[in-house]
Parts: C-alpha cells; structure tokens; sequence
C-alpha cells in the first residue's frame, strides 16, 4: 500500500511551494533549504527566549565555578575548534559596538534635556534669567 502524500506547504521563509517530510507533515514549518531552516530555528529560540525571559539570567555565577573546577577546559575547547574563537571575536566586537552606540545614545539624551532645561528657564527677570542661562550653559560645558 502507497502511503499518502503530505498536501503541499508554502515557506514562510522564501515562499516557495514545498512538500513537507511525511513523518513532520503536522509540524514542519519551512521547508528543506538550509537558509529557511536557519531562519526558522533563529524564530524559533526567539519566542522561546520571549517565553523563558529569566532562563539565562544568574547563570554566570555557576558556570564562573565551574570553570574554576575545570582549569584548561576553554583552553582545549578553542584549541579543538579554531572557527568557534574567530566566531566568538567577531561576535564580541559586534557587542562591543552595540553597546558603545548605546551608551552614546544616552549621553546625548543627557546632553539633549540639560540643553532642553536651560531653554525651558522663564525670562520674567531678563538679567536673573540670563545669569541663570549662562550658569547653566557653563554647568554643562565644564561636565
Ligand atoms: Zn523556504
């Protein structure tokens, strides 16, 4: 006997038309090509991640003992596996670089509302405003 043939499926990913693996014909969610399962296990771990959002928090202390107990074992690990350090150096400039660009982005928010109160300062007394105005632009200058 000739078992059916799953209905065929449209990728989320590439919108192509494909026939799902009988076995996962319920659950299959893109289709074969390396790319479109990429991008739907990066999917995937994403709303896994959204649902377990304390998941990786407080691990540090743990693996920090562990590694402790286990002296050379990075060591080794990179020294088996040259792609995974060229990998992860690139991933930590990309870090980096995210987080430089963060925190730029705050000191010019800083920069922005400091300028923002000084404009805000009330002129009813001209010469007190003034004097208010100027302290406060030197304020800002000086840090
Ligand atoms: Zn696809």
């Amino acid at each position: 006997m000739k078992r059916p043939k799953p209905a065929p499926k449209r990728c989320p990913h590439c919108g192509r038309q494909y026939v799902p693996y009988i076995r996962a014909a319920k659950t299959q969610k893109s289709c074969g090509r390396a790319a479109c399962r990429k991008r739907r296990q990066r999917q995937a771990y994403k709303s896994w991640r959204a649902k377990n959002p304390g998941y990786f928090r407080g691990r540090y202390i743990k693996v920090k003992h562990w590694l402790a107990a286990h002296p050379d074992y990075q060591r080794v690990y990179r020294a088996g596996n040259p792609g995974y350090a060229v990998a992860n150096n690139a991933g930590q400039r990309r870090r980096r670089k995210k987080l430089k660009r963060f925190r730029t982005d705050i000191q010019n928010g800083l920069f922005r509302r400091k300028i923002a109160q000084i404009q805000d300062i009330g002129m009813t007394d001209i010469q007190n405003g003034l004097i208010q105005k100027v302290d406060g632009l030197l304020g800002l200058l000086s840090g």
